[in-house]
């Protein structure tokens, strides 16, 4: 079972990398642990996932406003949130090599152990090690000390009373956000599941302070994400929530939950909701006033953050099937890198090609579509499965006499014939754009 499933995350990383998703980042200098580069296709998929989010958070929620803050903050920021003083994580470290791990990843430690074989392995005591990494600022010495984020939260509620009065919005509402953030994790690892590089996409959701009503604001987001991840593809099977034991939770929560996958290295977190109840306000001295009543006081916080990175890898891994020789990500459709492709059927007969382009031209204005004309149409309908194309059309002698082509899906293998001037209207219909 364990080897299935290991096999499947080395198929990952190598499909990541042979397909254009996922790469190593720096590699021809040897690479950077931690650090990731997407290739043209996880680039498309990263901001599919990116755009839907927004959709969702923001467009179709007359109650929720976007923000883009700057990565750099001034560092009392991190010093009243309490980033500077609680944001660690447990380290030790090897007495023989001085090699440092996380004291709460048990199979890290043991994999190290191994190392050592025949040895008798001391580990230091536990020490805190702050994620936080530093940045130098300015030309003259000494030079300003500044941090990437560690978070994109901060942003947020340094802005809150920016958003209050530039806008007309008023409690309860939420401000989402997408960017990236930096911790210098002690042990990266798990392909581009742990990085010290990665993006969030949060939704701070602002209440009055009364704890009923926070309650039921989180348990309503706990539900609307887990269904959000499932209406995207993720098979029921693979998901849960998870509530945080009271020791484990960040300084900020006061309620934590996690939304966790059925990962092929156990169930992992991919999304946090949180009750930060009025821990940052409150720490950035900030206040809000009801319109109505006057009344001044400081909101409670209810916050969904979800790791980019994280989802674009558990969509992969849950998207991935073999049957026989064949590979197909059966990603949703909203989330394929490409909506189809184009192919005229042999690549040397120019009335074809022409046909052929003519449609990849008339469909590019409205989806991502791909063009290919190499090899046989086998191979192009076995090289669109691996990248998850949902739908495959072909340019043939037919299409000359009578304007048909075929149309084969990814998931069937079926095949249909449609009017040329009717694949618009198939495609707003099949991938549910409309
Ligand atoms: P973990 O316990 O795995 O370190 P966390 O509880 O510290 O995660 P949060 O601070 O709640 O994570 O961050 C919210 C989300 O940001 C996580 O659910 C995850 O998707 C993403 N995230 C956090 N740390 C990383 C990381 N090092 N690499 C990639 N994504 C991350």
């Amino acid at each position: 079972m364990m080897k299935t499933s290991m096999n499947l995350m080395d198929k990952i990383v190598s499909l990541a990398k042979r397909r254009g998703f996922i790469y190593p980042g720096s590699e021809i200098y040897g690479g950077l642990t931690g650090f990731w580069d997407y290739g043209p296709l996880g680039t498309e998929l990263k901001a599919n996932i990116k755009r839907l989010w927004w959709n969702d958070m923001v467009y179709k929620r007359s109650d929720v406003v976007g923000i883009d803050a700057a990565i750099i903050m001034n560092p009392e920021v991190w010093k009243a949130s309490g980033h500077l003083e609680a944001f660690t994580d447990p380290l030790i470290e090897c007495k023989i090599c001085h090699q440092r791990v996380r004291a709460d990843n048990i199979e890290v430690k043991i994999d190290h152990e191994k190392t050592h074989k025949n040895k008798k392995i001391e580990w230091t005591q536990k020490k805190s090690f702050n994620l936080m990494t530093e940045v130098f600022l300015g030309v003259t010495q000494p030079k300003q000390k500044a941090y990437l984020r560690g978070e994109i939260t901060q942003g947020v509620f340094v802005n809150f009373r920016n958003i209050t009065d530039s806008t007309r919005i008023k409690i309860p509402f939420g401000i989402a956000q997408i960017g990236k953030a930096f911790r210098n994790e002690i042990t990266p690892g798990n392909f581009s599941f742990r990085s010290r590089e990665f993006e969030q996409m949060e939704l701070e959701y602002f209440v009055a302070p009364d704890q009923k009503e926070a309650e039921k604001i989180f348990e309503f987001w706990k539900k609307e994400r887990v269904e959000w991840y499932k209406t995207l593809g993720i098979k029921t099977e693979n998901i849960r929530l998870r509530d945080h034991e009271p020791d484990e939770r960040a300084h900020y929560a006061l309620a934590a939950t996690d939304i966790e996958y059925k990962s092929p290295f156990g169930w992992k977190e991919f999304e946090g909701i949180h009750n930060r109840s009025d821990w940052d306000l409150g720490r950035h001295k900030l206040t809000y006033k009801d319109p109505e009543t006057q009344k001044e006081y400081t909101p409670w916080v209810i916050e969904t953050s979800g790791g980019v990175d994280r989802a674009t890898l558990f969509f992969l891994l849950d998207a991935y099937h073999e049957e026989g020789e064949r590979v197909i990500l059966k990603l949703h459709p909203h989330l394929a890198p490409f909506k189809a492709a184009v192919f005229p059927l042999l690549a040397n007969k120019e009335d074809l090609v022409r046909s052929a382009r003519d449609i990849y031209q008339s469909l590019s204005k409205h989806y991502y579509i791909a063009w290919d004309a190499r090899g046989n149409i086998g191979k192009r309908y076995f090289s669109q499965d691996e990248i998850g194309t949902p739908f495959c059309i072909t340019v043939d002698y037919d299409t000359l006499k009578n304007d048909t082509v075929t149309v084969r899906d990814r998931d069937t293998t079926k095949q249909e014939r449609i009017k040329k001037d009717k694949l618009k209207d198939f495609f707003d219909n099949a991938l549910h754009f409309n």
